[in-house]
């Protein structure tokens, strides 16, 4: 990859560790960041652990930023169990996942729901990661662009102001947790045309990270690769090695 923009590297914990393991999971991260020093690093963690990474990442805010998984796209008030834009503010939080494909799974989380959480994230002054991707079914039916355009439809609804502080990550479903990851060829004929979207839009400077299996192993080819920014890391990102290894691929 060629651009200026500087790769951004980002864990998803998913629902993982305990205040002991996120303890040193958390130091050694701190530990070894400085062999990643050309990435910007951030772990999205569980919301209670929130405070935890806070207080650990506080002052090394440059070497690793901390987000959440998810927002609610109500303000306050009688929402039982949901989170808010600004309680994650409060805790120092920059970046949030919006979309990700467990979320749309498992809570039916829809185009335009994905899309009213990365704008009321923006208005609380948090950088989204909108995740899209096709599922292995659509991905054999040659449907990944089809479903990739109609995923980002509402997003680009946002406008190129508000695009131009967001991120993107593709993240094919079937590569996800499944140790089989897309040849960094794959991942960049979706992400050209994911660019080309975002550019008709007014927004080509958008960061485009790649999500599913990345290990430290297959991360530099991906990384090679014209319109690949960077990565959203699940399973590997719960490992300091490995995370800082993908970091400095
Ligand atoms: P994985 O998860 O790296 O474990 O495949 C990626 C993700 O779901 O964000």
């Amino acid at each position: 990859n060629t651009s200026t923009m500087r790769r951004l590297v980002i864990g998803n914990w998913k629902m993982n560790g305990s205040l002991a393991e996120n303890g040193r999971l958390l130091s050694a991260l701190l530990d070894q960041s400085g062999r990643a020093q050309d990435a910007e690093l951030a772990v999205c963690v569980p919301y209670p652990y929130l405070a935890q990474a806070a207080q650990a990442l506080d002052g090394h805010k440059a070497a690793i930023a901390w987000g959440a998984q998810d927002v609610s796209v109500h303000a306050r008030g009688a929402f039982t169990g949901e989170v808010s834009a600004d309680m994650l503010h409060d805790f120092g939080v920059r970046w949030v996942l919006a979309g990700h494909s467990e979320r749309r799974a498992y809570h039916g989380e829809s185009d335009e729901l994905v899309a009213l959480k990365a704008e009321v994230a923006l208005a609380a002054g948090l950088a989204p990661v909108v995740c899209v991707g096709e599922t292995l079914q659509q991905h054999q039916d040659g449907l990944a662009h089809e479903v990739i355009a109609r995923q980002l439809g509402p997003v680009l609804a946002l406008g190129a102001e508000r695009l131009a502080r967001l991120v993107v990550a593709y993240e094919p479903v079937w590569a996800i947790g499944t140790g089989q990851t897309a040849t960094p060829e794959q991942a960049q004929e979706v992400h050209a045309f994911i660019r080309a979207t975002l550019a008709a839009a007014g927004a080509a400077q958008v960061r485009l990270l790649y999500g599913g299996s990345v290990k430290p192993d297959n991360a530099a080819g991906l990384f090679a690769m014209e319109d690949i920014d960077g990565a959203l890391v699940g399973g590997a990102s719960l490992d300091a090695d490995e995370f800082i290894a993908i970091a400095a691929a």
